[in-house]
Order: C-alpha cells, then sequence, then structure tokens
C-alpha cells in the first residue's frame, strides 16, 4: 500500500472546503456526477476510434445511498483511472498563489472550485472519509483504491478486481445527515442532472401493487439524455416544443412563441427561449431561464448575465463557454458571456421581426401579451430598440394597432400644431377619460390607449427618440389647449367679470383637492367646465410611484385645473345671476374701496423713484395701513362672492359635472348632485 500527502501548496485545503464553501454544499452531486459523465463519453469516444477494443457494457450512471453506513456512492462505467492518473489528477491539486487567492475569495465557493479544479474534492464539505474504486480501461490496469480521511495524507492500494469504472464513495460526516434522505438526493439530481447526455439511474422506479409500494427491476432513470434544446430545429415539431416547456415549468401558461438557438461560430451556443405571456407585474415572471453548461446546470439566475429584459423570458441556454464554476460577478464580466448576451439580443429581435413579417395579423393578436417584454427591452437595451422600432405597435383607443411609422403618417397633418410639433394624444382608462378622449375624436384626432405598467416609462423615453414630437395624457388640458392650432378666440368675459367669477366657482369647489380655477375662451359648444391635470405633474407622479427615485414628487397632494369656459352661454348665465344677486353689494364695498386705493395711489406717487431709506417712515406706516384696510375690503369682498357661489344651484351643477365626467364625484357628493339634478328638472 502506498501512502502519501496531497500536493497542496498551501497547508491544507480541507479546513477550506469544509469552512468556506458551506453555502453551497449540494454542488458536489453535480461535480461527481459530471466527473462520471466525462469518463462515460470519453470511454466512448475512445471505442468509436478504435482505442478502447473492449466491450462497452451499460453506460448508466448510478447514484445510490447507504443509510445504515452512510454513504453515498456514484458509479461509472468510464474510462477509470490508472494507479499513476489517480497520482496526477486526484494527488497533486497543482496551483500558484493558492494562498493569495483563497484569502480574496474565501466566501465563493464557486470561484475556489473552479478555480482549482476542485470538482472533485468537493466531496470533502460533506464527508469525513472519501474512497475512489476504479479500473482504467488500459489494458492490464489494476483495481485500485484510493482513501483519504479528509486530511492531506491518503492512501492508495491494489483491491479486488472490479469491471472497467470508477466508484466514488463518501462517508458522510455528521453535519450532512439530509443527504441520506433519499428525496434529498432525487432533488438534487433533478435539479442539476436532469438533461446529462448519459442516463443517471438512481434506484428502481416503485409502484403501487395490492395498497403497497414495491420496487420494480427497472432503473429509476433521472435524466432526459437528449432535451430539445440539443437536437435540431429540423427534427422538432411545435408540440416537442410545448412539451418540453411543460417539462421546464409544469405550473406555466402556454407560452407565445419560442426560439431555437443554434450558434456554432464565433461560440457554441444551443437553447430554446420561450415568450411568455406577460401582462401585469414584470416582477414575478423574471429569472426563469436555466443557464446549462454542456447539459449540466450552472444557475437560473441569469440576471446581470444577460440584459435585464431577456430575464423575463423562459427556457435553456446552454454553452461549453459559459464558466461552470465561477462567480455571479465573474459571470457577468466574462467576455464570452458577454459576447453571447449581445447575440441572444440580436436574435430575438430577429425572431420577432420575422414573426412579425411573416402574419402581422397574427402579431398583433399576441402583441398585448408581448407589449411589456418588447418595451421593457427598448427602453433598456439601444441595440433592441433599433431593430424593435420596427415592429413595435401602438394600439389606439379604437383598438386599431399600427408601427410607429404608420401612426406618425396617420397623425401628421392632423396633430401637428403651430410651432410644428407632431401631438400624440394617449389615454389610460378608458372610462374615466371617456369624455376627453370623445371631444378629441369631435376634432377628428386619435387617441392612443397607453395603459401598461412601463408605458409612462415608455413614453419619455420614445419622446427623446421622435423628432419634433410630444406626448400629452388627453386629460391634461382641454383639447384646443393640448394642440394649439391658431390664435384663440376672443373673451366673452372681460377680467373684472372673470376675477368675480373665480371667487363664486372657488367657493364650492371641494376643500380636500387642490384646485386653479382658469379661464379660456372656447367655442360656445364646448363644455362649460372641465377639469384637467397637467401632463407634468402627472408623470412625475406616475414615475415616483413606479420608483423611479422621484419621491419628491410622490408626496405632493394632487392638483387639478378647473378651466372654465368664459364664451360658454351657461357661464355668461351665472355671471349675469352674479349680478342680480350681489352688485349693489357689491358696488358698495367698491364705492368704500375707492377713496382708499386714490389715497394710497397719491401716496406712493409722491414717493415714486425713491429709494426705500429715503421714504419717511410715516408715509410707509399709511401705505401699509391703507392696504390693510383694501385687503380687508377685497376680502369681504370675495366672501360675499363665495357665499353667493356656494348657494347657487348652476355653479354647483356645473363644478358637478365636470367632476363627474372625471369619474371624481363620490360617495356623498354625488348623492346630492342627483337630489339637485332632480329638483331643477
Ligand atoms: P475536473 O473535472 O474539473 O478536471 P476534478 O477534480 O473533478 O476536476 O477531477 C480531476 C480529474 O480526475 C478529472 O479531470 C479526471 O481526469 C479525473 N476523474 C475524476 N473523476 C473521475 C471518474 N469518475 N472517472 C475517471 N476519471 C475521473
Amino acid at each position: 500500500m502506498q501512502k502519501g500527502t496531497i500536493g497542496v501548496t498551501s497547508e491544507n485545503i480541507f479546513p477550506i472546503i469544509k469552512k468556506f464553501l458551506y453555502s453551497e454544499h449540494e454542488i458536489f452531486l453535480r461535480e461527481l456526477v459530471s466527473n462520471a459523465v466525462d469518463a462515460t463519453q470519453k470511454l466512448k469516444t475512445l471505442a468509436s476510434v478504435g482505442d478502447f477494443k473492449g466491450k462497452l457494457g451499460d453506460p448508466t450512471i448510478r447514484v445510490s445511498v447507504d443509510k445504515k453506513k452512510k454513504t453515498i456512492t456514484v458509479s461509472d462505467s468510464g474510462i477509470g483511472m490508472t494507479a499513476k492518473e489517480i497520482e496526477k489528477f486526484i494527488n497533486q491539486i497543482a496551483f500558484s498563489s493558492a494562498e493569495e487567492f483563497l484569502e480574496k475569495y474565501k466566501d465563493q465557493a464557486n470561484v475556489i472550485i473552479g478555480y482549482f479544479g476542485l470538482g472533485f474534492y468537493s466531496s470533502f464539505m460533506v464527508s469525513d472519509k472519501v474512497e475512489i474504486i476504479t479500473r482504467s480501461y488500459k489494458r492490464g490496469a489494476k483495481t485500485m483504491k484510493w482513501t483519504c480521511e479528509g486530511t492531506p495524507e491518503y492512501s492508495l492500494e491494489e483491491t479486488e478486481k472490479r469491471a472497467v469504472g470508477t466508484d466514488v464513495i463518501l462517508h458522510l460526516d455528521k453535519d450532512s445527515k439530509e443527504f441520506l434522505e433519499e428525496a434529498r438526493i432525487e432533488e438534487m439530481l433533478k435539479k442539476y442532472c436532469k438533461f446529462l447526455p448519459i442516463e443517471i439511474a438512481f434506484g428502481k422506479v416503485k409502484e403501487w401493487k395490492d395498497g403497497k409500494e414495491i420496487e420494480t427491476d427497472k432503473d429509476n432513470i433521472i435524466n432526459d439524455t437528449k432535451p430539445a434544446w440539443t437536437r435540431k430545429p429540423a427534427e422538432l415539431k411545435e408540440e416537442d416544443y410545448k412539451k418540453f416547456y411543460h417539462d421546464l415549468y409544469p405550473v406555466s401558461d402556454e407560452p407565445l412563441f419560442n426560439i431555437h438557438l443554434n450558434v456554432d461560430y464565433p461560440f457554441k451556443l444551443t437553447g430554446i427561449l420561450y415568450f411568455p405571456r406577460i401582462k401585469k407585474n414584470i416582477e414575478i415572471q423574471k429569472n426563469k431561464i436555466q443557464l446549462y453548461c454542456n447539459q449540466v446546470y450552472v444557475t437560473d439566475s441569469v440576471e446581470g448575465i444577460v440584459p435585464e429584459f431577456l430575464t423575463l423570458l423562459h427556457g435553456v441556454i446552454d454553452s461549453p463557454d459559459i464558466p461552470l464554476n465561477v462567480s455571479r460577478s465573474y459571470l457577468q464580466s466574462d467576455s464570452n458571456v458577454k459576447k453571447i448576451s449581445s447575440h441572444i439580443t440580436k436574435k430575438v429581435a430577429d425572431r420577432l421581426n420575422e414573426i412579425y413579417k411573416k402574419d402581422k395579423v397574427e402579431f398583433e393578436k399576441k402583441w398585448d401579451d408581448l407589449k411589456l417584454f418588447i418595451f421593457y427591452g427598448m427602453i433598456t437595451e439601444e441595440k433592441f430598440y433599433e431593430k424593435a422600432s420596427k415592429f413595435a405597435l401602438f394600439k389606439n383607443t379604437d383598438g386599431k394597432y399600427f408601427t410607429f411609422e404608420e401612426y406618425e403618417k396617420i397623425i401628421k397633418t392632423n396633430q401637428t400644431d403651430k410651432n410644428n410639433t407632431l401631438v400624440y394624444l394617449y389615454a389610460n382608462n378608458l372610462e374615466e377619460q371617456y369624455s376627453f378622449i370623445e371631444s378629441a375624436r369631435a376634432k377628428g384626432y386619435d387617441v392612443l390607449l397607453m395603459d401598461g405598467q412601463l408605458d409612462t416609462h415608455f413614453i419619455n423615453h420614445i419622446e427623446q427618440k421622435f423628432s419634433n414630437s410630444r406626448f400629452t395624457r388627453v386629460d391634461s388640458d382641454i383639447i384646443d389647449k393640448l394642440i394649439q392650432k391658431e390664435e384663440s378666440l376672443e373673451s366673452k368675459l372681460d377680467a373684472d367679470q372673470q376675477n368675480d367669477l373665480k371667487s363664486v366657482i372657488s367657493g364650492p369647489l371641494p376643500e380636500s383637492k387642490n384646485f386653479m380655477v382658469l379661464f379660456e375662451s372656447l367655442k360656445e359648444d364646448d363644455n362649460p367646465m372641465m377639469i384637467t391635470q397637467s401632463e407634468y405633474m402627472r408623470r412625475m407622479k406616475d414615475m415616483s410611484a413606479l420608483g423611479g427615485g422621484m419621491d419628491f414628487y410622490g408626496t405632493l397632494p394632487d392638483s387639478f385645473n378647473l378651466v372654465v369656459n368664459s364664451n360658454h352661454p351657461l357661464i355668461l348665465r351665472l355671471a349675469e345671476e352674479k349680478d342680480k344677486k350681489v352688485s349693489t353689494n357689491l358696488e358698495k364695498l367698491k364705492v368704500k374701496i375707492k377713496p382708499i386705493q386714490d389715497n394710497k395711489s397719491e401716496l406712493e406717487k409722491a414717493n415714486e423713484g425713491k429709494k426705500e431709506e429715503e421714504i419717511k417712515q410715516e408715509d410707509k406706516d399709511r401705505i401699509a395701513d391703507l392696504e390693510s384696510k383694501i385687503k380687508e375690503l377685497e376680502d369681504k369682498k370675495i366672501n360675499i362672492l363665495k357665499e353667493f357661489g356656494k348657494k347657487n344651484k348652476l355653479v354647483k351643477q356645473l363644478i358637478d359635472l365636470a367632476l363627474l365626467s372625471n369619474n371624481m364625484l363620490k360617495g356623498e357628493d354625488l348623492t346630492r348632485f342627483v337630489k339637485r339634478s332632480i329638483e331643477l328638472m
């Protein structure tokens, strides 16, 4: 029997394996099974080129658990190892600058394992003793047994003859009992080995017979050795793609369509990506792509590896160029991974374009489910934007679809304002914004429906892309203001009347919201009053609600404009009613204000052109005194107008109608409105 010391330059690799690699213990099984797969494939290759002349037996790799002995065994019929090879491959973990490296990455099991080629040694994460029993395919090779108890010492001896191949036997340590549970091992095999290219058996298939579960003599095969992505697209039918999708995600809805990736150059990449239906909430959709390296599962969290928006896709990506045992940050900076990622972006865009070109009607049907994905990509990936802007669609409030180019043509003549800006009108709620959509339509304008989760972001994004264009929500102003054409009409109410009516109207306005009363000279048949919210304010608030880092806007109260049509007959009637009711009182106040105002003007005139310090204190006091008197009288005037407004049914009715068409009249106010309407009839 040979005894020796494993060639580690750092004093001892085992404490490191045990201590620092705690977080990812279960990968030991992946490492051992992939070694077994490699060994089996190598033997197959040797046989096919005639370098191995023996009989190729059953290549099945067997994983078994012995609860009594507390062991896990992985057996293969692969190439095996000679004593010399054990020396070379197992004993000499040769590495340079080990200490420095270990210090740096001590928390990242994957990096260390990858760096040192410690695949096999990861078995010491869960075992206090590991045995290898192996016989090489080489003629005359002896069956060897290697034993190591988690110290740098090992033993190597000849043992009872076995068939060509290798058994790796792990004697689990006391902290790793969980791995003696069959269910746990099966779960790990299904996670990491589900698509390995050599059959992996774990026990026997069980069956229910006479109320009892019995073992059949059929191997319980864990994996599908020829998963769909490894086959040629020409061999596969639509059902095969669907079936594979359901194998991956048993509970997911049917996908929209798929892309079969099959690249040979400049790197190898295979895979199938599926477009899921994404209606709402992109977050829960993320991270369903599984990454494989030669059919060995690497990770299902591809964030940072593929562009953000592609994480919404489902499916599998497999590339031997994706480094298996490295940390996420390493993966992200790896140049192969970067190339793969931009290649996939391109493929995805090309595929969408192809589907769009092939059948526009079909594409339109799928658009609502695809839109979030495509807009997400367009916002976040410039390359994708360039391609997608050819097939991305706008949907209008009639449910019709247009490409960006088509839509621009349609609205160009009618929706260009006097400053030559093309105005895109949109709504995000058909019901609530109904009256605004209608008034836009009455003008022959078209209104887009932008009600998706990312639409506010998307609008901000394309506004910067489209030249001389502006997006504005239909209810952010009266329609003539949204798309200003010729100069506005003359107002039938003069400034004084408008000023009075402002107070009258603010009397009955609800105090819970901030309203600004504005007058516009519109056409007689436009609405008498309308409520709008500024596009800018609303967008900022929307963005802040989405978490766009604009919390300041989120804290502002909602504020609205109440636009009064100063040419509407009802508004003119309101002005008349006001004059009738309160003009005598207002006149009296005016008479009182007049001399005070004159007095003040006189004083101001006398001091005109003087610097602040040259004006006599006496005059300053006097002016201030007069001002407060005027203010007092003005307030009285405003109060009279407000009181008039509060009692006037017409103004209340007009305000309520405006609130009603904005879906803002609710509860008690609504009941009161109904009552008042009946009375008025
Ligand atoms: P890696 O697989 O990354 O090379 P490992 O530490 O897992 O690193 O294995 C080291 C070497 O030991 C392998 O390259 C292979 O030559 C040999 N080896 C490991 N397991 C087996 C096996 N089951 N059969 C034959 N050779 C094996």
